[in-house]
């Protein structure tokens, strides 16, 4: 099933996608949650009751998580492909280990760094004239565990959505750790809504990123170097992890510094960001 969160007759809604109609069945959960917590809201909740049916065109969509409680997890040169393009790109301070990761990089973005689908990437040239677009499958965590084996790992799993991972590479080059070049602010797209895990075959799964009309990114999460069980496990090696934490699994090869020369984000243009099996996340880029 497809959740969205919503803003809707003047307050913060979750509801049932149902696309083939077009609809959103909105849900009589407190607005208290749903602000707080978006889709998780859902994750411990009885069957909530349906009040009304409303076109999906009537609402305004809002992130399916729209302020994580913590930083949104990643991994960072996650597929063969994407991670040679960015090895070779001169921005990778991982490079002399090697192109290929012999266990999963993992960093973080700040949750502030969350937009709705819809929303604008800001770019600001004083900061950084190096801003690229990574799409990427997100997976929304239902259950709390620490040490949590693979082959355990999937029963944690409330869902998937999308985000792109934009990133400042100059600034990813010239810090080293990544937190700065990955959480600027409006550097995380999430949505359109969120769908629940037996709706996604994670060894057969497009993902795909248009720039404007030009396919960039076209590849498939059977192409991930640490699929989804690994990746869990290695997160949840001492950490514990909660209910709505988000875990971003990385990108394909077709970034922009892939491209010689790199084609980076320029005010204007249109990132488009496909999940099979999820929807669609378009987000315009604008200056400050
Ligand atoms: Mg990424």
């Amino acid at each position: 099933m497809k959740f969205a969160v919503f803003y809707w007759k003047g307050k913060t809604q979750i509801g049932r996608v149902i696309e083939a109609e077009n609809a959103i069945e909105c849900f009589d959960i407190p607005e208290a949650s749903i602000k707080q917590d978006g889709v998780v809201a859902l994750i411990d909740g009885a069957s909530p009751k349906i009040v009304e049916t409303v076109p999906i065109s009537e609402v305004e969509l809002l992130a399916p998580v729209p302020r994580p409680s913590r930083n949104i997890f990643c991994v960072g040169k996650n597929y063969h492909e994407h991670a040679k393009e960015f090895a070779s790109s001169g921005f990778d301070s991982s490079a002399a280990k090697g192109a290929i990761p012999e266990a999963p990089i993992v960093f973080s973005k700040l949750p502030e760094t969350v937009v709705k689908n819809g929303a604008a990437i800001r770019i600001d040239a004083s900061v950084s004239t190096a801003i690229d677009y990574e799409a990427e499958l997100a997976v929304i965590i239902g259950k709390a565990g620490r040490n949590i084996s693979k082959e355990d790992a999937l029963s944690h799993v409330w869902g998937y959505t999308v985000v792109n991972d934009v990133t400042a590479r100059d600034l990813q080059g010239r810090h080293s750790q990544w937190l700065i070049s990955k959480s600027q602010d409006t550097f995380c797209p999430m949505g359109p809504w969120a769908v629940t895990a037996d709706e996604i075959d994670l060894k057969d799964t497009l993902v795909k990123c248009w720039i404007n009309e030009e396919l960039r990114q076209d590849s498939n999460t059977g192409l991930l170097i640490f699929d989804i069980p690994t990746i869990i496990e290695a997160i949840s090696n001492g950490i514990t992890l909660e209910p709505g934490d988000i875990i971003a699994t990385g990108t394909p090869a077709g970034v922009g510094i892939g491209f010689n020369p790199p084609k980076y984000l320029e005010p204007g243009d249109k990132v488009r960001v496909e999940i099979g099996g999820i929807g669609t996340l378009e987000n315009p880029v604008e200056a400050y």
